[in-house]
């Protein structure tokens, strides 16, 4: 089904899940804003979508910050038009083991991640309640399961399919779908971050985590973008308020 061009904002879009969204949402057809904490990080991907024959901008703004927030999506509906597509996909880890977590280490992944998604759902609501369309999808993780090192991680990614839940139920009526998409094991700059913090390197990292799922394969951020170009289509319409692992496999 061919999709009606609407326009699309991807947080954390200068990198690794967010980016190949970005450029997936583009290439269906719609008007993407990139956004990341420096408009320069968000760059390179609108300038991949506009060579690539797509509409971008890029766009600077914490998800954290409320001011930040309004201001940002303010821009993205005054230089594209109002905004019926989200994708809450800005994140960070600081992992720890909870005896050494740090009030900061809760704090920062509990701003990012569910404040974060809180205050742009909120904003960008607005535009498509008006609209009587829209599709909200937040990046929670196969970590809200429970994850050795991550209680601040895994609380706010279980934290966020609560939100998509209840988000489905209040939006439903103005057309508006929220879904969750929980990937497992991605290859990006975050798990290559995770490698570095168990002292591994990235390959053998991977194949280690390669020969526990099912599909002998990590996922790439391509694999996810297909499942959000799914959930933020038109045929979605009647899917909303699931959590969706993307993971090879099943997971407990
Ligand atoms: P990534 O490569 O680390 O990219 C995350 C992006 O978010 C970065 O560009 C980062 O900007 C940006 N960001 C961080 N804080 C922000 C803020 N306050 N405001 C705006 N942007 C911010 O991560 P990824 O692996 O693509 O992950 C994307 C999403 O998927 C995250 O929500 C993550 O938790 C989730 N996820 C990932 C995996 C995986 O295996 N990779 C698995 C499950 C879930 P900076 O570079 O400036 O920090």
């Amino acid at each position: 089904m061919a999709q009606t061009p609407r326009v699309a904002i991807v947080t954390g879009a200068a990198r690794g899940i967010g980016a190949a969204t970005a450029r997936r949402l583009a290439a269906e057809g719609h008007s993407v804003a990139v956004v990341d904490l420096k408009e320069g990080d968000a760059e390179a991907t609108a300038t991949a979508i506009t060579s690539e024959g797509g509409t971008a901008i890029a766009v600077g703004a914490d998800v954290s910050d409320s001011d930040q927030v309004s201001a940002a999506v303010a821009q993205i509906a005054e230089r594209l038009g109002p905004p019926a597509i989200l994708v809450n996909n800005a994140g960070v880890i600081r992992d720890n083991l909870l005896f050494k977590m740090s009030d900061d280490d809760w704090d920062t992944v509990m701003g990012v991640h569910l404040r974060g998604s809180f205050l742009m759902s909120r904003a960008a609501q607005a535009h498509m309640t008006r609209q009587g369309w829209g599709r909200i999808v937040n990046l929670s993780s196969s970590s809200a399961l429970g994850n050795r090192g991550q209680a601040n991680y895994s609380a706010a990614k279980a934290g966020l399919q609560g939100f998509t839940k209840t988000l489905a139920i209040e939006l439903g009526k103005f057309g508006v779908t929220a879904n969750a998409v929980a990937p497992g094991f991605i290859a990006t700059d975050m798990t290559r971050a995770t490698a570095q913090r168990v002292g591994m390197d990235f390959e053998e990292f991977t194949k280690a985590a390669a020969a526990g799922i099912p599909v002998r394969r990590v996922g790439q951020p391509e694999d996810i973008a297909a499942t959000i170009a799914f959930l933020t289509s038109e045929e979605a319409g009647f899917v909303s308020g699931q959590v969706i692992y993307v993971a090879g496999g099943p997971l407990d």
